[in-house]
């Protein structure tokens, strides 16, 4: 397997070696342990300052826990997190407190993120009050900033959650993210739980932010379309893999792994005549407690090979920045 060395600290923002999240599945009368869910399974990736890393797959595929482990939210079973060239894998208390003040999240559900008992001012100023010795005045100003920054009135400062649409609730999201001006920003599926129309106001409002405010982001979604409108690159998740990583265009355009083809196939074209035929994945994505042996896509895959049943493929670069984990490259 092709070992990725650690980084520099100049060379990219967020390395990620080999990283496992395993939860133990526990049952029977004592409570044993029974197995493991291998949520996130020997993944490897890095992310240059100022880019925007898409995550992209089905739901369970692991995206997810990605974002919550490198957040820290979930303590990873092995491998390692350089941020910022340190290994914050195993740091606790103040250091890791420290670490959240650059790395912040964007949830999506912005409702069950935000305190329904707490004014949205209050809300945006609670991570200044904690980390930055500012004035009452200061804070309030700086929120104000804030507030203008995501597009929403200076009234919102007085107001509730319940009292927004759930776009308006995903920016007074996005002004707390930003309060403490963080370097990364993780968005799990931040537009999915939008309508249409309003999905693509909040990705402009992030693109716009991510120049304003010198931001990185690791992007996490199921929906290709939505990931393609902001990344730059796009890592392609299935049962705790990742098993095609390339820039936006070379995805799209020549996908080699065909779980990718699969998934880009199933893409409406805005011209029907365009559109290639679908690919039909058939049967169900395996369980993680117990994924099979070799390739993780050989259950479902149409061109599976004998190899597939056992060997398991490793992430290589096929072509110029672009991976894949299939025995056909
Ligand atoms: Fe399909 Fe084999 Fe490639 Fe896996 S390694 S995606 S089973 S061809």
């Amino acid at each position: 397997m092709n070992k990725p060395s650690p980084i520099k600290e100049n060379d990219h923002l967020l390395q990620v070696l080999h990283l496992k999240t395993h939860y133990p599945v526990k049952g029977g009368f004592f409570k044993r342990t029974l197995g493991y869910v291998k949520a996130v399974d020997d993944v490897s990736f890095e992310i240059k300052k100022g880019e925007t890393l898409g995550l992209v797959g089905e739901s369970g595929c692991g995206k997810s826990t990605t974002g919550r482990t490198i957040m820290r939210l979930v303590n990873p079973t092995s491998g390692q997190i350089f941020f910022q060239g340190r290994d914050i894998s195993k740091i606790k208390g103040k250091q890791l407190r420290g670490i959240r003040r650059n790395l912040q999240m964007v949830f999506q559900d912005p409702y069950a993120s935000l305190n329904p008992m707490q004014r949205v001012g209050d809300m945006i100023a609670e991570p200044i009050y904690n980390f930055m010795k500012k004035s009452k005045q200061e804070m309030k100003d700086e929120v104000m900033e804030l507030l203008n920054k995501v597009g929403l009135q200076q009234e919102a400062y007085n107001q509730y959650a319940h009292e927004f649409s759930g776009g308006q609730r995903q920016r007074i999201g996005i002004a707390r993210a930003l309060a403490l001006r963080p370097k990364l920003i993780i968005a799990d599926e931040p537009v999915s739980a939008l309508d249409v129309s309003v999905q693509s106001q909040v990705l402009n409002l992030l693109k716009q932010l991510q120049k304003e405010f010198d931001l990185t982001f690791l992007f996490i979604a199921h929906n290709l379309s939505v990931v393609k409108h902001i990344s730059d690159r796009i890592g392609v998740m299935y049962l705790g893999h990742i098993v095609e990583m390339a820039n936006k265009k070379d995805l799209y355009n020549t996908p080699l792994h065909p779980y990718t083809q699969a998934l880009i196939s199933s893409i409406p074209h805005p011209d029907p005549r365009k559109k290639a035929e679908r690919i039909i994945l058939q049967g169900d994505v395996p369980s993680p407690i117990n994924p099979p042996a070799g390739c993780p896509f050989h259950s479902r895959c149409p061109q599976a090979k004998l190899e597939c049943l056992t060997v398991k493929p490793s992430l290589k670069e096929v072509r110029e920045s672009h991976k894949v984990a299939c025995h056909l490259y």
